[in-house]
Parts: C-alpha cells; structure tokens; sequence
C-alpha cells in the first residue's frame, strides 16, 4: 500500500486549495510538501501580512532567488539579457508575496478555455468555482461569493490619495466610467481594484486555506522545507516523489502525485522526471517515461510597460491604508481583433516603500489579454537544485507591441490632461531595471540613500528636475519617444517586463490537441496517478491577473477528485455554494 493517497507538490496557490479539501475526506491520507517556509496562524510574517506588498515580493527568504528569465526571444545577433524573476518560495507560493489585486478576467476567457480544448471549463462552468473561493466583503448577488476562504474588498474612491483621484478625474474627462465593481460588469472603465485582504491584512491561499483547524486533521500531513527533486514511475504509472526533507532525501509512495509548483516549476519537474518533449529529455540524458510535447511550452505572461512621475507631496499615499494602488483602468484597443477589455492600467501611487519609492507614482500598463505564446520552460541541468531555463519571448506576436505603443500614447494623454499635472510632474518612460530592484530591497543603506535623494527631490524645482532625469529616470524622455515612434518600439521592446504571471506550460487540452499536456481534470497524458493542477493548466491567460484564476481552478478540480474524476465533460457542475458540496468543511 503506498504511504499516501494524495501527494501534492507545492504549497502554493493552488496546492493550499487542494491540500485542504482533499483532507476535508478524513480516510483520505494526503502529504503537502512545500520547498519554502511555513506560516501558520500566529506566525506568519509581517512582510507577508502587510497590505503593502512591495517589501515580501524581494525578500530572499521566501523566493526562488536564483531564477532567472530572459523577457525578449533571440534574434539573429541580439542575445537577451537575464534578469531575475520573482516566484514564491513559502507556504502559499505567489498568493503570499503577490500585489493581492483579486480579480477574474472575464466570461469570454473561459468560454475560449472550452473552445480550445478543455471541456467543461466555459463561463458557466467555471463561476461556481470562483464563487466558492471568495468571500466578497462588498458586493453580493450572482456573481458573487459570500461565504468561501478568502476576503475580497475594497478601497472606495473616498479614501483614495490625490494621485488615485486625479488619474479618476482625467479618466472622467476621457468619457471613462467608474466601475464600483470590476468582478461584476465586464465593460470598460475605472475602479477600485479587487484585492485579497481584509482588515489592512494580506490573506493568502495558505493562510485561508491551511488555517489551524485544517492543520489539525489527523490525514493530513504538511512538510515545509521539502523540495521535491523527481516523480517516481514504474512504466508510465506514477508512484510517488524523491523529495528533499529534514536533511535526508527520502521516497515517498502515493497513489496520486498533484503537481502544483507552478509554471515554472511544474513542467521543470516532469520533463526532470522523464515526462516533456522527448528530443528535449534526450538531449540532457532523462530516461522517457512519456513523450508529450506541450510541456514547457506556450508560456505566457501578461507583457508591461510604465510611464512613471514625481507626485507632489500633497496627492501621495495618506494613512488611511497601507495600500499604494487602489485605482485600475480596463479599456479596449479595438486593434487586431482583440476582445474587449484587453488592456489594464493600474495607478501606482507609491514605486517602493522607501523615500523616492513615495515620491514616485506610476501608470503601469499591461496587456490584459497577450497573444504571445512562444514563451518555454526548458531544462538548464539535470541536477534538481539548478533552475531551468525561462524565456518568456513577451511581444513575439506583433499585437502585443502594437497594443503597447498605443497604450502608451493613451497614457501619455492621461498623464498630460489639466488634473494629473497638478497632482504629478516631470513624467518619464519608466523601467523595472537591476537598479530600481536594488534600490527596492530593504536596507539601512538604501533607507539612508533615498531619505537624502527624497529630501533633494522635494525642494526646488530646477534641481528636482536634474535629478529626477539624471538619477531616477534615465533612459530617453518622454517628449523623445512619443515623437519617434521607432524609438518608442525600440523602448517598449527593452524596458517590457512581465507582471510575474507566468501561465500555460502544461495546457488542458483535447485529446487531438497534441500541445495538450494535460486532459481537462489535470491528468497527465502518458501516464498515469500524476497530475498537474496550477497556473500550468491555463489553456490561454485570462484578462486578468491570475491568482483567483488558479484557486478557482483548484477548487473545480478538487471536486472533480473527491466526485470520482467523472469524465470532465460530464464533471458536476453544480453550484458549489448553493448546493451540499462534494466536500464538507
Ligand atoms: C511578485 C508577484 C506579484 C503578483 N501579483 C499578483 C496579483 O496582484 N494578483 C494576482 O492575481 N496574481 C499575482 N501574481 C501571480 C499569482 O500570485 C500566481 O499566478 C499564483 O500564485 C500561481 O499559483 P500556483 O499555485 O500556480 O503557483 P505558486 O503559488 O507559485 O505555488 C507553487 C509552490 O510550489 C512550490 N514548489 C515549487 N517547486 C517545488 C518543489 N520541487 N518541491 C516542493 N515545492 C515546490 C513553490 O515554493 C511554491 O510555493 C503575482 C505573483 C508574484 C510572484
């Protein structure tokens, strides 16, 4: 008999919704191994707790810290640089260090889920899912959830700082409307954004869903500090993991391996395990277990750009909240037949936590709805300790860059109008360069360099503007790129970052699909007992940011387990909330 049921790789997002409700069956046994550090109740640390998430997201203790990516493809003679890319490490994965915004994407993401492939994942199917995993403190009524895990508000235009109102009140004069809700009408405009939190506190999906009662089941066992460095197979049949824990390697059976690492890690572990595109695993020795293309492959992200200014002292964050973005903007391009609401912009009041991190604001814009998906997770070493190797390849399809080139002269007219130049100044093409990551870490000396630099900054204005060009901008000017439009691209393509969404390496799909790596419940083609079950198996990014995306799927995939693995098409589809769910909490 093997020694669990249910073993699941990753504590993260998704893996802290299944650990709980695979357990929630008291003669299931089920092993949570989680690489990064735990954060039971009482001990979860301020950095994660706090609703400002600028200082958990580069704290080495709870990231991949050797992860890196490439942001643009190879071309000819153009060798792209690395650059570090953040990813959880700790109990609760990304929902633990992430920006905390809460939001779906719209019906049509889902509905194009179905359409690709993955049955039984449309509009109407997914909803109950998404209802189930929240609990919104502000609004009721269809489409929303009152009664699940995790806290969704919030912050009203009433408290918003000056920066917030003004990018409103030239929004307003845009002929914009303002949202009250944007998990509930799907139509362009501007709102309050959705944000996983509640009483000025961070909730991730291991503080919500791994609370004390949970830990305390007798069948659930959780190990953190446990790194998982294979998946075991006897032929194709998956028996269990070699994982990393107190010290000592040790094999682990399971009727069912979950592979919840995320996407970068999940397909890293299959193809380190014999499971991905055969050349590739023979190319690096890895005996096949399962020949099955798709995995690593089709990688999106969500490609971003900024246009940053100096806020005056008078319209910068009040303390009213921790948080330094509350306000979003989601319009449609109307370009290369993109679906509605394809592009977002969130109004960044405060860049870092530090001095200078106060004084400038950005409007940080990004495709909501990417076409690019020649993004790969290969294998940079068979060694389980070496990361692999991450090329998102963002704008490798041309509607990505011409999207972002409008985008950013829409912004530029924003930034422009009567009320954000009496909130802001000296507007600049921004970049997440090393440097600004540097500066952003937490450190006496980089409190020290920016309290003196903020001090200079806000005293008069000729200086301010010699420093705000020589040593916070850099890069060329605004009134350069937006009169070279060559040299706008040429800046887009350099200073385009992701938003730390990776997606899609390990798509659902139709059996005749073969870029599927898995079947529309997680299931691993090729094998069996193994599954992957996280941001992997998007079929396509929804126009939105992706976390409450992964929980619900999650949460549907959990049900389709403890229901028997139904075939998907005919998976129940019932209300979970309205309904006695499959499970009982
Ligand atoms: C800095 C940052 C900001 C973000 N902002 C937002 C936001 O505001 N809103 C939003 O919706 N989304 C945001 N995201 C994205 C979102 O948080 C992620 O998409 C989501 O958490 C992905 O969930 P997952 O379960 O797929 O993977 P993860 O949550 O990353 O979980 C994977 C877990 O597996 C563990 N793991 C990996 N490999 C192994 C192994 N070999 N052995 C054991 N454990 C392993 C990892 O340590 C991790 O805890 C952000 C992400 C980051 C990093």
């Amino acid at each position: 008999m093997s020694d669990y049921d249910y073993i699941i790789v990753g504590g993260g997002s998704a893996g802290s919704v299944l650990a709980h409700r695979l357990s929630s069956d008291a003669t299931t046994r089920v092993l949570l191994c989680e690489a990064g550090v735990d954060t039971p109740e009482g001990q979860v640390p301020a950095a994660i707790l706090d609703s400002y998430p600028g200082t958990a997201y580069l704290d080495p203790r709870f990231l991949w810290t050797g992860l890196q990516v490439t942001t643009q493809a190879v071309r000819e003679a153009f060798k792209p640089p690395l650059r570090k890319y953040e990813q959880g490490r700790v109990m609760g994965g990304g929902s633990a260090i992430n920006g905390q915004f809460f939001n779906r994407g719209g019906p049509s993401d889902y509905d194009e889920w179905a359409a690709r492939g993955a049955h039984g994942w449309d509009w109407a199917s997914v909803l109950p899912y998404f209802r189930k995993v929240e609990r919104d403190l502000d609004f009721d009524g269809p489409l929303h959830g009152d009664a699940g895990r995790i806290p969704v508000r919030r912050i009203f235009p009433e408290a918003w700082p000056g920066h917030p109102k003004a990018v409103a009140r030239a929004l307003d004069e845009a002929g914009y409307r303002y949202l009250p809700d944007q998990n509930g009408v799907f139509e362009d405009g501007y709102f309050p954004i959705a944000i996983s939190n509640q009483d000025e506190r961070r909730v991730s999906a291991a503080m919500a869903y791994l609370d004390s009662a949970t830990r305390q089941r007798a069948n659930l066992t959780i190990w953190s500090g446990a790194q998982v460095s294979r998946v075991l197979f006897e032929g194709n049949r998956c028996t269990g993991v070699e994982v990393e824990f107190a010290g000592e390697m040790r094999r682990i059976g399971a009727r069912e391996v979950i592979l919840s690492a995320g996407a970068i890690h999940s397909p890293a572990l299959l193809m380190r395990s014999g499971v991905g595109p055969a050349e590739h695993l023979r190319e690096w020795g890895v005996e096949v277990v399962a020949d099955v293309p798709g995995v690593g492959q089709h990688l999106m992200e969500h490609p971003s750009i900024a246009l940053a200014s100096y806020i005056r002292k008078a319209a910068r964050v009040n303390d009213l909240t921790r948080r330094h973005i509350m306000l979003g903007w989601r319009y449609s391009s109307g370009m290369c037949g993109a679906p509605p609401g394809d592009m977002f912009v969130a109004a960044v009041t405060k860049t870092s936590w530090h001095a200078v991190g106060r004084c400038v604001g950005t409007l940080l814009m990004y495709v909501n709805k990417p076409y690019s998906d020649s993004g790969q997770v290969r294998l940079a070493s068979t060694d389980w300790r070496v990361p692999p190797r991450v090329e998102l390849n963002l704008l490798s399809d041309p509607r990505d860059l011409d999207r972002l080139v409008d985008g950013f002269h829409r912004m530029a007219a924003l930034q422009a109008s009567a009320a954000m130049r009496e909130a802001t100044s000296e507007p600049f093409p921004a970049s997440y360069s090393e440097k600004v990551r540097q500066v952003g870490m937490l450190s006496t000396r980089n409190r020290i360099l920016t309290d003196v630099l903020a001090a200079l900054l806000d005293g008069p204005a000729p200086l301010r503007k010699l420093l705000m060009r020589k040593l916070v901008a850099g890069g060329p000017t605004l009134a350069a790129v937006l009169a070279d439009e060559n040299l706008l691209r040429e800046f887009i393509r350099g200073a385009c970052v992701g938003v730390w969404h990776p997606g899609c390496t390990c798509r659902m799909g139709a059996d005749d699909d073969p870029s599927a790596v898995t079947d529309a419940a997680g299931r691993v083609r090729g094998t069996r007992g193994l599954r992957v079950v996280d941001a992997s198996i998007f079929p396509a990014l929804p126009s939105g940011n992706i976390n409450f995306p992964t929980m619900m799927a999650a949460e549907r995939i959990a049900d389709l387990i403890l229901a028997g693995d139904p075939a998907p098409e005919r998976a129940a589809v019932a209300d979970p909330q309205r309904e006695p769910s499959l499970v009982q909490e």
